[in-house]
């Protein structure tokens, strides 16, 4: 596969868009790192990023979306100090664990009964999305065990022959993964830091807890 990369352009993303509803993978920008990109409800096009990347499938995925109206059917609830969090700190570095809904392979959550969900600041990767009409499965598009990428060029090195298209949108403005945060229990707990601080969820939702693995 000849693998070409494409400066972001209204023609790329609507070539992007047509290859993410084919089941096909993109590589797209984001604020946080360069995603490897698939439709989050297409199991077969899921399973190609575990494969283009090496990586384990007990590691789950996060799904991007690019409005809020695109997440209910995602997820069994939305409880309200994740509506707090998502008016405060979205669109931008911030992945929600939420229950799941049936809609969302079990690939996706690598059997989790739960989701992680972001909406990205990068107009590239909110315009891609809402052009393919899916939300995308988006992982960090390095080689499993590599550094995530945050150039295109980055994402060339590590992709080149293993995926159809790369939509170059410039480096990474954050250039640092999301802030993951369960937001399952009563108190949002932070599973991964990231560009969103302890302190900043916790003046929007009252406390935070931080995962023992931090
Ligand atoms: P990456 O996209 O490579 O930055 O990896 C996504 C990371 O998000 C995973 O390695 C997990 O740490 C976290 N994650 C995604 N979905 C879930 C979930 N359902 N439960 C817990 N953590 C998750
Ligand atoms: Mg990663």
């Amino acid at each position: 596969m000849k693998t070409q990369v494409k400066p972001v352009s209204p023609e790329a993303i609507a070539e992007a868009a047509q290859l993410i509803r084919s089941g096909e993978l993109v590589g797209m920008p984001t604020e946080t790192v360069y995603g490897l990109g698939a439709n989050a409800l297409d199991e077969t096009a899921v399973k190609k990023i575990f494969e283009a990347k090496g990586r384990p499938g007990d590691n789950p995925l996060i799904v991007h979306v690019s409005s809020l109206s695109e997440i209910p059917p995602l997820v069994r609830e939305i409880p309200e100090n994740a509506k707090k969090l998502m008016e405060a700190f979205w669109p931008g570095p911030m992945t929600l664990i939420l229950p799941k809904s049936d809609r969302i392979p079990s690939a996706v959550s690598a059997g989790l009964d739960t989701v992680g969900i972001r909406l990205p600041a990068s107009d590239a990767a909110r315009a891609l999305i809402a052009a393919s009409g899916c939300p995308i499965a988006a992982p960090s598009a390095n080689r499993s065990g590599r550094p995530s990428p945050t150039t295109a060029q980055h994402v060339f090195e590590d992709m080149d022959g293993r995926i159809p298209l790369i939509i170059d949108g410039g480096a990474c403005k954050v250039g640092l993964e999301s802030t993951v945060v369960d937001m399952t229990g009563d108190v949002p707990r932070i599973l991964r830091p990231g560009g969103i601080t302890a302190e900043m969820i916790a003046k929007v939702a009252g406390a935070v807890e931080i995962d023992s693995a931090v």
